[in-house]
């Protein structure tokens, strides 16, 4: 009776190690296949078109190198984030279409141009990221400003960019007088001096830090988050 016993619980614990092994089994098999799943989904997003914007930034600042005037096309990256933030109320511009973003991620990522280490927890502070939003702003109303006093002829256009908003580079090659009225040419030079000067900082912390890094306190980002968050809030 008691071997019979003994024989009846060894039969169930041998049945239940083994619904655990093949439970286990099963659980990897699933893991093993949302990964395949997973790889599949990114190289399907990798084709896609707007996986390629990063070449948009680098045309960018190579048109301005030649002409100047092609500095307006910068006012794309700047409204069509609000767009996408006013009325769609998400960030799809910084996850998909920014080729601002993707030339840092190509450059950090792919071409090993980042050190890849975490950036200071100030730089993603929210005091940081607000104060370097007010001061961003701050100098393009003063371009918004300096472009105001050249239509107005009180004073005559600069052929030259800013960068850092401190050191003028010459940059006259790139515009021929009479070819528009001057504040329209003012207006490229301070827009590509902003462009270019935040380019600058992102990649520098691109190679301090992580590829993103200039994420994480880009003014438009923040500005759109913001939009985002008082919308979820409504
Ligand atoms: S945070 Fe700025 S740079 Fe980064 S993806 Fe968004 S708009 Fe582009």
């Amino acid at each position: 009776m008691k071997e019979k016993m003994e024989s009846k619980i060894e039969s169930k614990i041998e049945s239940e190690v083994k619904l655990e092994l093949k439970s286990e089994i099963e659980l990897k098999s699933e893991i093993e296949k949302t990964k395949i799943n997973k790889q599949k989904i990114n190289k399907r997003e990798k084709r896609k078109w707007y996986t390629y914007l990063w070449i948009w930034s680098i045309v960018y600042f190579a048109l301005g190198f030649f002409n100047i005037l092609f500095a307006w096309l910068g006012m794309i990256d700047f409204l069509i984030p609000l767009v996408f933030a006013i009325f769609s109320g998400n960030k799809n511009f910084c996850n998909r279409y920014c080729g601002r973003g993707q030339l840092f991620r190509k450059l950090g990522n792919d071409c090993k141009c980042s050190r890849g280490k975490k950036a200071p927890g100030w730089i993603s502070s929210k005091g940081f990221r607000y104060g370097f939003l007010a001061f961003f702003m701050t100098m393009f109303g003063n371009m918004i400003y300096q472009t105001y006093l050249v239509a107005a002829g009180a004073t005559g256009l600069r052929e030259a960019i800013k960068l850092f908003w401190t050191i003028r580079v010459p940059w006259g090659w790139t515009y021929t007088s009479g070819m528009t009225p001057d504040w329209i040419a003012q207006f490229s030079f301070g827009l590509y001096s902003l462009m270019l000067t935040s380019t600058l900082i992102g990649l520098v912390v691109m190679v301090l830090y992580r590829p993103r890094t200039w994420c994480s306190f880009c003014p438009m980002g923040t500005m759109t988050q913001g939009i985002c968050r008082i919308k979820d809030s409504r």
